[in-house]
């Protein structure tokens, strides 16, 4: 089960509890049984901020996945044949 991060809004508790997927009931605070909203606790800002690539040593390392499987030479090889071909 997942672990979710609570905070009681009555009084500002902050409490960790698992809850099965899906859950949207919301655990009462521990301490005064007041209302509860969750925190996010591992926000995904990384993937649409800038830094995510920071290393230059890899260039563009996700748009050429598909490519990656072949070698550099079995690549370049039917890029030759195309050059050939548009020059007959
Ligand atoms: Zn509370």
């Amino acid at each position: 089960m997942p672990n979710y991060e609570f905070q009681c809004q009555t009084c500002r508790k902050q409490f960790q509890k698992s809850l099965p997927f899906g859950t949207k009931d919301l655990p009462p605070c521990p301490v005064c049984k007041g209302t509860t909203k969750r925190l996010i606790s591992a926000p995904m800002v990384h993937f649409k901020g800038t830094g995510f690539y920071k290393t230059d040593s890899k260039p563009a390392p996700v748009v050429e996945k598909k490519e990656a499987t072949k070698t550099p030479e079995a690549k370049a090889e039917p890029k030759k044949n195309q050059e050939l071909r548009s020059k007959n």
